[in-house]
């Protein structure tokens, strides 16, 4: 949770959301509940960033906050267009969060028969990318690799075949993710665990991933644009399964800084991707994109 809440302590627009505490202003948005968990994580930034304060900051309040109410934030689908899913959506739970994390997938059935198409939506604030398998040790792959077997044409199983529309009978098909809408911070999960037959298996691969210029183009449903991200943080896992720790590493002030638990100390922009990489998170460059 440490690694976590200083990834996001780092996510410029919500911090500073957090110390002017612009969310009381929101009234209808925030619902009680959840004005008394934004309150404790308001908390908790806002001792962060105190420019008198020295020493480290114990997340207890926030962590006993949080398990009390743990919000629930499911994603959803539904076979309306984009446009009118994402103002439902909206309607539902508009709030800052969603303006700066949640952007939205399209997920589209190809009948293999017939070729007929049918399109869902469904919202995300993150995404969870497979590692290539294949791999021996000291192997390299890029994000980009990743990000094309999230997005690469699934066959779907003869056994649990959807209903295709012009067929009218179970049809065996395929099912294809792209990125209809792009969030303004994008969290990326590299999914280094996976279940074996000796239980659940982390992996160490080491993928490249870019610090500038990330290009989202390859992901993009039609008409979504070239969105181009830069990394300001990593959540890093280190050690095994059974015992391992989390530490995060943060750009602010154009300087990267590793964070753990209690200790923090500068490091060098060349040390940041390394095979203990486990969440991603990129800021859309506004200048460079096309949206
Ligand atoms: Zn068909």
């Amino acid at each position: 949770m440490n690694a976590v809440l200083q990834c996001l302590s780092n996510t410029s627009a919500l911090r500073d959301y957090c110390i002017r505490r612009e969310y009381q202003l929101e009234g209808t948005g925030y619902r009680k509940k959840r004005c008394e968990l934004m309150d404790a994580f308001a908390s908790l930034i806002s001792a962060l960033w105190e420019p008198s304060a020295s020493g480290s900051v114990n997340p207890i309040q926030f962590q006993q906050k949080f398990q009390k109410l743990v919000p629930h934030f499911a994603g959803y689908s539904d076979d309306e267009k984009s446009m009118q899913m994402w103002k439902r959506y909206l309607e539902r739970d508009d709030s800052k969060i969603v303006d700066l994390f949640v952007g939205q997938l399209n997920s589209t059935l190809r009948c293999t028969t017939c070729g007929y198409k049918s399109t869902t939506f469904e919202v995300f604030c993150d995404l969870s990318l497979p590692l290539p398998k294949r791999l021996s040790m000291g192997d390299r792959v890029s994000l980009s690799e990743c990000l094309s077997l999230f997005t690469a044409e699934e066959e779907l199983d003869t056994d649990n075949a959807p209903l295709c529309g012009r067929c009218n009978q179970r049809k065996s098909s395929t099912k294809k993710l792209t990125i209809q809408r792009f969030p303004t911070f994008l969290v990326l999960h590299l999914n280094r665990f996976s279940l074996s037959h000796y239980g659940i298996r982390k992996s160490t691969t080491y993928v490249e991933f870019p610090l500038y210029g990330l290009s989202l183009r390859q992901c993009a449903a039609n008409k979504a644009g070239n969105p181009i991200y830069d990394l300001y943080a990593v959540c890093n896992h280190t050690g095994t399964v059974n015992g391992g720790h989390y530490t995060a590493y943060c750009k602010s002030g154009g300087k990267w800084h590793v964070y753990n638990d209690s200790r923090v100390s500068l490091m060098q922009e060349n040390q940041v991707v390394s095979t203990e990489a486990y969440v991603l998170f990129y800021q859309l460059d506004e200048t460079r994109s096309i949206r």
